[in-house]
Order: structure tokens, then sequence, then C-alpha cells
């Protein structure tokens, strides 16, 4: 399959800049087919699309809003994935990093968060290809039309990007001819209401409650130790944030709060899961639960949390009936998370009202029917936007599904970088294969789909 070519060998001698990019960033307007691809969030989707970026000889920037690459998943780098490194890996990105005498992780092996950090999005950053177009610290904050009203017709295909910037409190404009929003849904968790609104009690509870999954056997031990926590959520990060705290022993009360009709539904394909360390996750809490050690709730609908002197207060529909469970010290949400549009919204976006995917791909990924080893390849045409050339990739491209496979990503990289780099025929053929898991790919309806990150 095409990757469009070799490079065309645009960087500065000196610098490692190229002199389109300086312009750029001295604000110095250009031609549109000078400028460069934006791609914002150095996740491993929006590493990959440098990779490829690179790999075609196209100019490219990259923003990253944290302070380094993978800043998502080094919040949770204590987790272990459930995919092996050879599902973990984009294609064009091995081939650069390989070329600079890389030493590739065992294909089998699953790497934590912070080893895919380390061992692969890091030096995949520090390629001579990609290091100086990558900027840290900088967060992507409003993107327009250059000079052009959300509503005006004329001249848009051909009006180039702005995008502002945000740098240690400066805010700059940079100007690009198309956009990559690779920026994940990570930093935009749910809350634990179960209507899903954001209340004024839950933000002021919010130094008892951790949206993510903490490192209970590191560094937050002693905010566990002794406690009773209430996990909420019923996906693989609550199955994680759980299995930990058991880990701490018999001192530690653990409630595991959801909303599906009865447990078993979390515990995933077990031994028929493709991805055998997402399957032992399954029958590693489905023993806990039968062993008494975690008091399940559901489906238990949270309504209103109340500060009481001997702790908080759950309370809202158990089974049907109004319910509360007292004296929770320590509350962990693990309620998946949305994307964030507010900085898009000059652009003009097509987005699923149900899933807020990308909206031609809501059927394919619907949760409802699919879970991640279900979903079919899918590329450019699928993610196109009504802004021509602007697209959003990843984990945000799925919305609030927690189906997505970084595989996924990749594949949605190579096809919007072939079209971007005029190799259409390369961008329509879109090819890959996923690891199945046992419980998808039968219809089992929302309420038993996997959630596989959230
Ligand atoms: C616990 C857990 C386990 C998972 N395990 C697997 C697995 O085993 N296999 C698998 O395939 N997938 C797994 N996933 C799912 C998914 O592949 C990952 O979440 C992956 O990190 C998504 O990549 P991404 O590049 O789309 O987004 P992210 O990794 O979230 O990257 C987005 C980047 O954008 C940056 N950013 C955000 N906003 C801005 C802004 N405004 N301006 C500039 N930068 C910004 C962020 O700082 C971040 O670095 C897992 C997810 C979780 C949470």
């Amino acid at each position: 399959m095409s990757n469009c070519g070799e490079s065309k060998g645009i960087a500065c001698s000196c610098c490692g800049s190229s002199k389109v990019e300086v312009e750029i960033l001295n604000n110095k307007s250009s031609k549109l087919n000078q400028l460069p691809i934006a791609v914002i969030g150095a996740g491993p989707v929006g590493l990959a699309a440098a990779a490829h970026l690179a790999a075609c000889g196209e100019q490219f920037i990259v923003f990253e809003s944290g302070s380094s690459v993978g800043s998502n998943i080094l919040e949770w780098g204590h987790v272990r994935l459930f995919s092996p490194w050879q599902y973990n890996i984009d294609k064009v990105a091995r081939k650069l990093l390989n070329s600079s005498g890389w030493n590739e992780p065992s294909a089998e092996e699953i790497p934590t968060g912070k080893e895919l950090v380390e061992l692969y999005l890091e030096p995949l950053s520090k390629l001579p290809e990609i290091q100086n177009k990558l900027y840290c610290n900088s967060k992507v904050v409003s993107i327009s039309k250059k000079g052009l009203d959300k509503m005006k017709n004329s001249g848009r295909e051909k009006t180039s990007f702005i995008i502002y910037v945000e740098k240690k409190g400066v805010t700059e404009r940079i100007e690009a001819k198309a956009i990559i929003d690779a920026t994940g849904t990570w930093a935009n968790p749910n809350p634990i209401n179960a209507d899903n609104i954001w209340t004024a009690e839950e933000r002021e509870l919010n130094q008892h409650i951790y949206y993510g999954i903490p490192d209970i056997t590191g560094s937050d031990r002693e905010r566990y130790n002794d406690k009773r926590v209430a996990v909420v959520g019923g996906g693989h990060s609550a199955i994680n944030s759980i299995l930990e705290l058991a880990q701490l022993g018999d001192s530690v009360e653990i409630y595991w709060i959801m909303r599906k009709q009865n447990v078993e539904n979390a515990y995933g394909g077990e031994e028929k899961d493709a991805l055998e360390a997402r399957g032992i996750l399954g029958s590693r809490i489905h023993q806990l639960v039968d062993s008494g050690q975690v008091k399940v709730f559901t489906p238990f609908k949270i309504h209103q949390l109340e500060n009481q002197n001997s702790g908080i207060a759950l309370k809202g529909d158990y089974q049907g009936e109004a319910f509360v469970l007292p004296e929770i010290d320590e509350i962990i949400a693990n309620t998946g998370s949305r994307p964030n549009f507010s900085f898009l919204r000059e652009i003009r976006l097509s987005v699923d009202p149900a899933t807020e995917s990308v909206e031609a791909l809501s059927p394919l990924i619907d949760p409802n029917l699919h879970s991640c080893g279900t979903v079919r390849p899918h590329g450019e045409a699928i993610l196109r936007q009504p802004e021509k050339n602007f697209y959003i990739v990843g984990m945000k491209s799925y919305g609030r599904a927690p189906t997505f496979l970084m595989a996924t990503g990749y594949e949605q990289i190579r096809s919007i970088v072939a079209y971007l780099s005029g190799d259409i025929e390369a961008s329509r053929i879109v090819e890959l294969e996923l690891p199945e898991t046992g419980v998808c790919s039968l219809n089992l309806g929302a309420e038993n789909s996997i959630s596989c990150c959230s």
C-alpha cells in the first residue's frame, strides 16, 4: 500500500526547521498550498500522523498541550494495556524508527502506558524528521478560517485555517492548510451522576473523587489504604481500579457501582477474548466478586452526593428503589469521557447526536452493536468533515464510544495523509486487522457491549 513515496527533504540543514514553517511561526502570510498541515495532539495517533506526513515529505507542525508527548497516557502510565506491542505501533512510524537503530519491543509483550510512551512515542518524537516540528506546552484554544465567518461560503475552501495556540501565557496565530485533530478525550471525563450532568455538589467534592485510574499500589496508596472506596463505572478502567484496590488487602472496603442490569455484563469475553490480557481482567474481577471482597451495586443510578460527617453519601436509584449508600471516603470515577468541541466552535462540524463521534463513523462503531474488534476499517472518506481538510481522528473520532483501538487510528491516519498528499487511490483502500473479542461479534446490545478503555 502506498505511503506516498519518499520524503521530499525540505528541512533546513542548520536548524531542522523548514523555511515555510519559520515564516508561519513569524506570522507572515503564505500561499495556501505552501502552508503546513497542523496536527493537534501528540498521543499515539497524532504522532502517527507526524510519521506519515514526514514519510510523504509534507510540511507539518504538531502542537501538544502537555509538557511531553503522550501526556494523556502518562496519566494512566502505571496501567498495563491489553493489546500487545504488535497492535500498538504504527507501520510507518516503525519503519522510520527502525532506520534510526531503534530497539523494537517484542511483538507479544504487553506494555504499560508508561512503557508505551518511553519505548515508542518518545523515540518517535525525537526522530529528526519530527523533533523540530513538534511543539510541547502548546495548547490549541481555537481554530477558525482566516478572516471568515462560519456562515460565509464564498472562498471558504481556498482559505487557510488559523490556529490560536497558547504557549506560556502568550497566544500565537498559526496558519495551516489542513488540520488533523488528534486531541483524544481523556482530559474530559464524564461525571458520576447517572444523568451525565455535572452538578455543583460533584464539583465541590472533587478532592474525594479521582477521575481516571489512580496509582493505587504506588504513589496513591495512602489515599486508599484503610478506606471505604466506591468505584463507579463498568468498563476496563473500573476493573483495573478494583483489582488494584483489592491488592491493598481486606482493610479496604470496595463498592462497585454500575448502571448495568447485572454484574455478569461487565466481565466481557473472559477466556473467549482474543486479547488475552483483557480476558484475564474479566476473569479476575469475576473471581473477586464471587469471593465477596467487592460489594456490587447494580444497576445503581447516582443522582446526588452529600458530604456527611461520617463520609460521602451516594443517593440515587438502586434496582428501581430510592437508595442511599452512606459513609464512602473516596470515589473513583471510571465513567468514560467525552470529546471537547469548544475550540472547534468556528469550524463546520458533522458530529453524531448520540455518540458524538464523527457522524459517518457512528454506525460503524455504535457501542449498541460493536466492540473494538468488530469495527470495520475506515478512512478519509468516512472521516471527512463539512470543513474541507479538517479531520477528527483517534480516540476523539469515536466521541463517547469507548471502543477505540490505536490500530484503528493508525489506519485512519494512513488514509487521510494519503488523501492530503494527493494519493486518492491509496486513501480509498482501507485495511485493518483487529483482534476479536469473545463477545463483540454478537449483537448483545449496549448493556453488554465491551467498554475497551472507559
Ligand atoms: C486505561 C486505558 C487503556 C487502554 N488500552 C488500550 C490498548 O490496550 N490498546 C489500544 O489499542 N487502545 C487502548 N486504549 C485506548 C486508546 O488507544 C488510547 O486512549 C490512546 O491513547 C488514544 O490515542 P489518541 O492519540 O487518540 O489520544 P491521546 O492519547 O489521548 O492523545 C491526545 C493528546 O492530545 C493532547 N491535547 C489535548 N488537547 C489538546 C489541545 N487543545 N492542544 C494541544 N494538544 C492537546 C493531549 O495532551 C494528548 O497528549 C486504552 C485507553 C485507556 C484509557
